[in-house]
């Protein structure tokens, strides 16, 4: 019964790890944490029956500790602590005038084209590490990890850190050089709802109420916007134009970065200038043949799958044709609902600021938010390949 499901960037094949998860968690030798991504909050109601753009975020959460997670936190609070670390750092390139237009980052099917591909492109690419990475980073080596008291800091008991994602790159990205061991173990979605089943949960039973722990847990709508095409930009840009004293005098919302069906969408951001939305890595290497993309554009943000990581080859299968846009709905959805939309509002984030990183960029954010990308040949994606095949043989 083993998943071979392919990635829609073709980079990868899903090796499932949900039995060593489960096998982990039995254990109960280390304390454990778990994030869950924006998209798979809406995804996973598909796989229970629900209506597709159902919003599952607290039955996911009390399925969650049902299997056996002591904390269970929302990587939507990274990906708000991204924005401010990415919208800062494209304020800094735009004031050096240096390195744009920036590229986004947190889709590891494009930063692994880009590295195999294009390596002439990594100046380019956001330093800033995805929400998923960042928030690994923050659990296993912030506050939270040393509050777990003596057995931690003596190196006895580091937590144990799982992420949920709508994606199969997603595990490879937690392997890379310079992030490796802040993620242990990498779900998808569907890995996720066998898991659920595997357990006899009754899902769509589960009281919908259940909530994140904190401070770790805590977001705002732009964290959700994550999820979909355009909402990188989109949160990117509340939190650039907060930065720049603008946020009251601008809309929250950026009609032109959203949809599925455009390849490229793009719009002029008053003080920053015209940034682009690649829907899906098609998309961007139409965008990069042409020759005005370095004049056009000061931010680009590339998602290799067609409307984002709703669309992601972690999730559910589906066979609606409107299933793209029924996901993405809710995303915008769960965005309009949230009583906090600006990721400077997330009040997590801004403890976090206070109390260990400073302010956003600073050389305290860099050391433990940012990351680094080198150019490299196929044969390390071939052997993690070959080594899935022997793992699946194995299995
Ligand atoms: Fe993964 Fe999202 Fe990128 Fe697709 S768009 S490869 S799901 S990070």
């Amino acid at each position: 019964g083993q998943c071979t499901a392919v990635c829609p960037v073709g980079a990868l094949v899903e090796t499932p790890h949900w039995h060593e998860v489960l096998e982990t968690l039995d254990g109960r030798r280390r304390v454990s944490a778990v994030q869950v991504a924006p998209a798979t909050r809406i995804a996973i109601s598909e796989e229970f029956g629900m209506a597709p753009g159902t919003v599952s975020t607290g039955r996911l959460i009390n399925a969650l500790r049902r299997l056996g997670f002591d904390h269970v936190f929302d990587t939507n609070f990274a990906a708000d602590l991204t924005a401010m670390e990415e919208g800062s750092e494209l304020l800094a390139r735009l004031q050096a005038r240096q390195r744009l237009p920036l590229f986004t980052s947190c889709c590891p099917g494009w930063v692994n084209w880009v590295e195999l591909n294009r390596p002439a492109l990594l100046p380019h690419l956001s330093t800033t590490k995805s929400p998923q990475q960042m928030h690994g980073a923050v659990t296993k080596r912030g506050a939270f990890a040393r509050g777990l008291g003596p057995a931690f800091a003596q190196g006895a008991a580091e937590p144990y850190v799982v992420s949920v994602m709508p994606c199969t790159a997603k595990k490879d990205e937690a392997q890379r050089p310079g992030v490796c061991g802040d993620v242990d173990h990498v779900l998808t979605t569907r890995e996720l709802a066998r898991m659920i089943r595997a357990r006899g949960i009754a899902f769509g039973a589960l009281p919908p109420d259940g909530q994140f722990d904190h401070p770790l847990g805590e977001s705002t709508g732009a964290g959700q916007l994550f999820g979909a095409s355009g909402g990188v930009m989109e949160a990117m840009v509340r939190a650039a134009l907060h930065l720049t004293g603008q946020d009251s005098a601008l809309p929250l919302e950026w009609q032109q970065f959203r949809g599925v069906d455009a390849g490229v969408k793009s719009a002029e951001v008053p003080g920053l200038g015209r940034v682009a939305v690649c829907n899906g890595i098609a998309a961007a290497q139409r965008l990069l043949e042409t020759p005005q993309w370095r004049q056009d554009f000061v931010a680009i943000e590339v998602m290799a799958c067609v409307g984002g990581c709703l669309g992601g080859g972690g999730e559910p299968k589906s066979m609606d044709p409107l299933i793209l846009h029924k996901r993405m709905q809710a995303v915008y959805q769960v965005d309009r609902q949230s009583a906090r939309r600006r990721p400077h509002e997330n009040e997590a984030v801004q403890e976090l600021y206070a109390t260990q990183l400073g302010h956003p960029n600073s050389g305290r954010a860099h050391a433990l938010l940012h990351t680094s990308y080198a150019a490299r040949n196929s044969a390390r994606l071939l052997l993690m390949r070959f080594l899935d095949c022997v793992d699946r043989r194995d299995g």
